[in-house]
């Protein structure tokens, strides 16, 4: 057959050269580090999947953590990733933590001796060019990551409009929906408008009194923040300051944006107006997932926590994702991808990684997986459709094409059990042994892994 190019090796690119090589497809990789003068703001050296800050794949537990089972799940379909960073582990308790030049190595290594692949060090300036019948440019993987160099970062803009790029994120911490204790919290619109989806209860509203407000401000002030690396200067535009700078411009500056308290009744006492309300929007179909509207944060994670908690309403708040800014170039896929991560504007053109939307080295990996599997199928004439979303694998692939709520703007997203279609928390154990409501959040996490397993078990059975 022709051959499949993949532009970026990074951890995207590399997996997914890998996968279609495997699949007995050539495959062409061009990764622009190693050509003289041209570098990115984060990588240091030359290596393919290059790790360009922490050497963890986070936890490895696949029966009660997302990302584990995400782990499994690659494993299960003979990840070059996940093969190289066994081989290359160093302790770290439950997680997956690597030996990064070993690990990095060991991926360029394989890829190396691979007969099927050839490693080209070259910058892809543009869109890819015209494809003839034997050059293989009718199908190209861009896994071209967070710093997507400009030249191909235009050129895809040129081609998918304004609104469908972004330069930076601004994440506002994602709350697991079954988290939020409605005791306390009560779901309405301001002015009972419709919300996104329709809904016109579509926000979740978590009331303050003013003494709650001013102890909330005063810990946002006093939480430590992460620093902007000096490259990373995120141009502070008006509607995602982070709330930290907000509360530092006035304390009554939150109060009059996000934490507005007005066009909103607590059911519980109609007659007593709340001083300020956080309010939560719905972040998925599935409706699993609540983003907390206008917190976009650099506090530390482990602030974050704390200092969310302390919000009436999220006191025991399950954290599917931290909020955050960085810089990161993402397409909004929901729009403009189809269900086999190909760009509808030119089908041609799959695209892998976080230039996708999804966030961490772990998803990028997933995605660079998934469309060289994608990609190589379509190459033999068996075209394939993507794992159902009962795994974590085919759970994030609909996230990002469509399981995103519509309206609702789109951010970058790690795995967690919050994108897997719902599950009743089990209220006894396979011998029929009660189990206690405290450990039932648990024993769901196990039975939705195992579900994911075996619904990846049928999908590779075809
Ligand atoms: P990359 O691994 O960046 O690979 C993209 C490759 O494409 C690069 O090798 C690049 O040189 C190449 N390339 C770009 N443009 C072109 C072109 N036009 N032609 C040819 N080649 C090109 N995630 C975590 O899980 N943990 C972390 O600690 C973490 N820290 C991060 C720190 C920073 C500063 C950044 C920016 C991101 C971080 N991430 C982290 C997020 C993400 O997981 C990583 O960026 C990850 O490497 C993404 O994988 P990728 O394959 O999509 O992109």
């Amino acid at each position: 057959p022709a051959p499949i190019h993949v532009i970026g090796g990074g951890l995207a690119g590399s997996e997914a050269a890998w996968q279609i090589a495997s699949a007995g497809v050539p495959v062409i990789l061009h990764e622009m580090r190693g050509v003289p003068g041209v570098k990115t703001d984060a990588h240091h050296t030359d290596g393919l999947a290059e790790l360009v800050c922490s050497n963890s794949f986070r936890s490895d537990d696949w029966e009660y953590n997302a990302v584990g089972l995400l782990h499994a799940e690659m494993r299960r379909l003979d990840s070059l990733i996940m093969a190289c960073g066994d081989a290359n582990q160093v302790p770290a308790g439950g997680a997956l933590a690597v030996d990064r030049e070993g690990f990095s190595q060991a991926v360029t290594a394989r890829l190396e001796a691979h007969p099927l692949v050839t490693i080209v060090r070259e910058e892809i300036a543009g869109l890819p060019p015209a494809a003839n019948e034997s050059n293989g440019w009718d199908s190209v993987i861009v896994a071209t990551g967070p710093l997507t160099s400009p030249a191909l970062a235009d050129a895809v803009l040129q081609l998918t409009g304004e609104e469908s790029l972004s330069f930076f994120d601004a994440i506002a911490p994602i709350v697991h929906a079954d988290s939020i204790d409605f005791d306390i919290a009560w779901r309405q619109s301001r002015y009972d408008k419709e919300g996104p989806g329709g809904d016109k209860a579509a926000y979740v509203n978590c009331p303050m009194t003013k003494d709650q407000y001013e102890a909330f401000i005063d810990a946002l002030l006093a939480g430590p923040k992460t620093e902007f690396k000096e490259w990373e200067n995120v141009p502070y535009f008006d509607g995602c300051l982070p709330i930290e700078v907000m509360a530092e411009r006035g304390r009554e500056t939150l109060r009059h944006g996000p934490m507005k308290p007005v066009g909103l009744t607590n059911p519980r006492d109609p007659t007593v107006k709340p001083h300020a309300i956080v309010q939560l929007r719905q972040d998925n179909a599935l409706g699993t997932l609540f983003n907390m509207v206008g917190f976009q944060t650099k506090l530390k994670y482990g602030a974050q926590t704390d200092i969310f908690r302390m919000i009436p309403g999220l006191e025991n708040a399950q954290f599917a994702r931290l909020g955050g800014l960085h810089r990161n170039t993402f397409l909004n896929s929901p729009k403009l991808l189809d269900g086999q991560l190909r760009l509808k504007a030119d089908p041609r053109l799959r695209f892998a990684g976080q230039v996708t939307g999804v966030e961490g080295y772990v998803e990028s990996a997933a995605m660079g997986l998934l469309t060289g599997r994608l990609a190589a199928a379509e190459r033999l004439g068996k075209p394939l459709d993507p794992p159902p979303p009962e795994t974590a694998l085919g759970a994030l692939v609909a996230h990002i094409t469509g399981g995103h709520l519509e309206g609702a703007k789109f951010q970058p997203m790690n795995i967690n059990y919050g994108l897997l279609p719902p599950l009743e928390a089990p209220r006894q154990d396979a011998e029929g042994k009660r189990i206690p409501p405290k450990d039932r959040g648990r024993a769901k996490k196990r039975l939705m892994s195992l579900r994911a397993l075996d619904a990846l078990e049928r999908w590779r059975a075809g």
